[in-house]
């Protein structure tokens, strides 16, 4: 084709890019697949009762997670202050109107674990925008009872594999915090696949609330979240999000937004997980299997292994390459990122702990035939510096 229309970008004088990294909210966290598109054009196209439509929607969200409740809002960041803030609201209804002022509240402390993770994940310092305090405690099971008291409204924890490292994990942690009849709320943004994960921290192993990133592995808008678990919790957070002029009138998810947030999820649990899986491996596989081609194994021999387990212990394939000594993961990611088909290739963070010349390639956002160019991109790479 030759005819190349202006899309909204080139319009505005920005390229796009392939990204066979993560679903990082600074790439644009990921695409939405043509059906979730048509239906956000359809919601645009007539006036209907919000309000209505709004719970239609929710109460699907909730039977097609398997959990009692659920609330779409417009993020996993707004979803973690619509929670901490219902829990604080629960037992006085009245003092939604107080928020973000909570010093007469009977209870406003949240719990958060004080794990080396704090640093690399800031989000849980959103949870202080709505006036929480917010209580740091040593990660270990004895020193979160002792911390819990009259004032704890809720406890809330991140499983991702990498914050969970040398801490207490979800699944020893929530049980026992449930006896104490503490509220527990997780912050499950990125942890998808499985899609099991949807109910697995409510309704496997008894948090109250759990929230995700609609914008992330759902394949929803990009600003959409979702808040699933009781039922009673979920009401307050509706009652605290917008239209109502409370705490989360600055979270306003549209008619458009609730249409695409419904059929990105549909999809998204539709689809198998095995299969979802299997395809990212066969296009990984490609590109492991064309950048084997492109070096002597004598020469420059290049390790390559498959990982069965994304970056955060999610149900996705990595293919990790050790690139040869002298190249490091961020210079081979300025290299793919300059071309002229830019590509982000993926560089472990520092808290990784990887040495500097592993690079990750995730297909978890790769259309059908860019595993070619990524491969190109990273044997350029390999080739100009070699050369
Ligand atoms: C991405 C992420 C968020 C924020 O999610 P949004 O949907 O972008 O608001 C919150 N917590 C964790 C652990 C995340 O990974």
């Amino acid at each position: 084709m030759d005819t190349k229309t202006i899309n909204c970008y080139e319009k505005m004088g920005i390229q796009t890019l392939i990204n066979a990294s993560e679903t990082y909210t600074n790439l644009g966290g990921s695409l939405m697949e043509p059906e979730t598109i048509e239906s956000m054009k359809e919601a645009g196209k007539h006036f209907v009762n919000y309000m209505e439509f709004r719970d239609a929607v929710c109460r699907h969200c909730a039977t097609l997670t398997k959990n009692d409740a659920a609330f779409i809002t417009t993020g996993a960041a707004a979803g973690l202050e619509l929670t901490t803030a219902a829990c604080m609201c629960e037992n006085n209804m009245e003092s939604m109107e107080k928020l973000p002022d909570t010093k007469d509240f009977q209870k406003n402390e949240i719990i958060v674990l004080d794990g080396k993770f704090l640093t690399i994940i800031p989000y849980w310092k959103l949870i202080g925008l709505t006036g929480a305090k917010i209580i740091k405690v040593k990660p270990d099971i004895n020193s979160l009872k002792e911390a819990i008291n009259e004032k704890t409204a809720a406890c809330v924890f991140f499983p991702a594999s990498l914050y969970e490292r040398d801490i207490p994990k979800c699944e020893e942690l929530i049980p026992e915090i449930k006896k104490l009849g503490v509220k527990i709320i997780v912050d499950a943004a990125a942890q998808l696949p499985p899609i099991s994960n949807l109910w697995y921290y409510t309704k496997t192993l008894g948090a109250d609330l759990a929230v995700f990133s609609g914008g992330k592995h759902i394949k929803g808008p990009q600003c959409t979240g979702l808040i699933v678990g009781d039922e009673h919790l979920i009401s307050i957070c509706k009652m605290l999000a917008s239209p109502n002029e409370k705490l989360g009138r600055g979270f306003k998810t549209g008619k458009e937004e609730l249409a695409g947030f419904v059929t990105a999820l549909e999809l998204f649990i539709s689809a198998d997980d095995k299969k979802r899986f299997d395809r990212q491996k066969k296009q990984l596989e490609k590109i492991e299997e064309m950048i084997q081609k492109a070096f002597l194994p004598e020469l420059y021999p290049i390790k390559m292994w498959m990982q069965e387990e994304g970056r955060l212990g999610t149900y996705q394939p990595l293919l990790l390459i050790s690139l040869p000594e002298g190249m490091t993961a961020r210079e081979c990611n300025e290299y793919t990122r300059a071309l002229e088909t830019a590509v982000d290739i993926g560089v472990y963070q520092p808290e990784f702990e990887m040495p500097e010349n592993i690079i990750f390639l995730n297909a978890y956002n790769l259309k059908e035939g860019e595993e070619i160019i990524v491969a190109n991109s990273v044997i350029g790479y390999i080739q100009k510096s070699l050369s």
